[in-house]
């Protein structure tokens, strides 16, 4: 195995000792006002976090995929949600593949430093979901500008990103060989947009996650600003997910290892029927087996790891990655719950916060069925189901 477990300490001590300025009581704080982690995020930008995918060249650190997936994982294992940021991570990653020499030079320098938040990636739409490819959101050129009408929903951090990742129908379906061409990525400057054809309507919901409606009204964006080749936007699309899907099973499995710690914790101070809890087979034996699926899943999260850094074909291991790390951190937040019997609803524990926090990735950035589908199609060559 190539990752043992203390080979990314300092990068686990550093984030860790960031972490320390913002407990508990700061995000449980931030979930009842449903509130944005300003504070946290800067410091996080400022310390250079945030920039720990962008090649040195550009102002960035130049890290590993492991080791940024280190980074997430410490968040969240500190009790944080990297959900409010991990967007600045790995959407400018369409940009390092895809982007013009211009558009980096242009863009990645003030990501890397903070200045720019390119936090926001619009692909779903409400009538066609799962289904990419039948998205209607359309960019159409006009006297050098390109043309945006349609809709979006669950766009995430749109308020508080300045630049966001588009993706539109520039070709119709009905003229293209293969149903994933004629889509096309487009940088879309949110502050200019907004109002001037854009129109912004947040979705209240389970987690204390910005996410929003957007409506395009004859959106107009500069020629330039289409990213990759015209008509091969679902490949810049695809080449960025494997990164999103890594990072986001490295948060999962720091939330295993959170609840992990809490319920055993709990179990081994909490006294009823003269005996620890955790004395109990039926209390600690959840807990054991929350714990093995964890550690099994962190394998394949290290396995995606190597992968992407080695530059092969991740698409198999960051799936099944996402997959088993969001199955094992959603049911290491059961038994945790479980084992604090009514205090575990008690929002002062930040048990039912992180509880509703990790639930969400069984369903985005891709639900659990549509990795079952890419992995009995692409893995196992069983027929397309849809
Ligand atoms: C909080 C939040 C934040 C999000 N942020 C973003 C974002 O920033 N950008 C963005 O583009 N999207 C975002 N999303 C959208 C997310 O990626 C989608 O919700 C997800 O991909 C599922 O799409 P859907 O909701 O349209 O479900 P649907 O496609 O309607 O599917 C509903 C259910 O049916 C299942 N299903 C559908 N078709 C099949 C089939 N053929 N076989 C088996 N099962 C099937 C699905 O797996 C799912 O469980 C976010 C969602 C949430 C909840």
């Amino acid at each position: 195995m190539l990752h043992e477990p203390d080979q990314h300490q300092e990068i686990r001590d550093a984030v860790q000792q960031l972490c320390k300025q913002f407990p508990d009581e700061y995000f449980r704080k931030i979930d009842e006002q449903r509130a944005y982690p300003e504070a946290f995020v800067d410091a996080l930008t400022t310390a250079g976090w945030m920039a720990a995918l962008i090649p040195t060249d550009y102002g960035g650190s130049g890290l590993s995929m492991a080791e940024a997936s280190v980074i997430m994982e410490e968040i969240n294992r500190c009790g944080g949600n990297s959900g409010a940021c991990h967007g600045q991570m790995y959407v400018m990653n369409a940009i390092v593949r895809s982007g013009t020499e211009a558009q980096r030079q242009k863009y990645l320098p003030s990501i890397a430093s903070g200045e720019l938040r390119i936090q926001s990636m619009a692909v779903t739409e409400p009538t066609t979901g799962s289904d990419t490819t039948k998205l209607k959101t359309t960019a159409v050129k006009k006297d050098g500008r390109w043309v945006i009408n349609g809709q979006k929903v669950w766009i995430s951090r749109i308020q508080h990103s300045d630049m966001m990742i588009l993706l539109a129908r520039t070709t119709p379906l009905a003229e293209v060989q293969k149903r994933s061409d004629g889509l096309s990525c487009f940088l879309v400057d949110l502050k200019q947009a907004t109002g001037n054809g854009l129109t912004v309507r947040p979705i209240l919901n389970m987690v204390n996650h910005e996410t929003n409606e957007l409506f395009f009204d004859n959106l107009e964006i500069p020629e330039e600003n289409l990213l990759g080749a015209e008509g091969k936007g679902f490949k810049v699309l695809l080449d960025g997910l494997n990164a999103e899907r890594t990072l986001i099973a490295a948060e999962c499995i720091g939330d295993g290892y959170w609840f992990i710690d809490r319920a055993t914790k709990y179990a081994n101070e909490r006294v009823v029927f003269n005996r620890k809890i955790g004395q109990n087979q039926g209390v600690q034996f959840p807990i054991a087996e929350a714990y093995i699926e964890l550690e099994a899943a962190n394998l394949m999260r290290w396995k995606a790891c190597e992968q992407i850094d080695a530059h092969r074909n991740a698409g198999a291991a960051a799936n099944m990655a996402k997959h088993l790390a969001a199955k094992a951190s959603w049911e290491a937040a059961n038994v945790c719950l479980q084992t604090h019997g009514g205090f575990g609803f008690a929002c002062e524990y930040d048990i039912e916060r992180k509880f509703r926090e990790t639930r969400l990735y069984q369903v985005a950035p891709i639900s659990t069925n549509m990795i079952f589908s890419y992995v009995a199609e692409h893995v196992l060559g069983l027929p397309k189901s849809y």
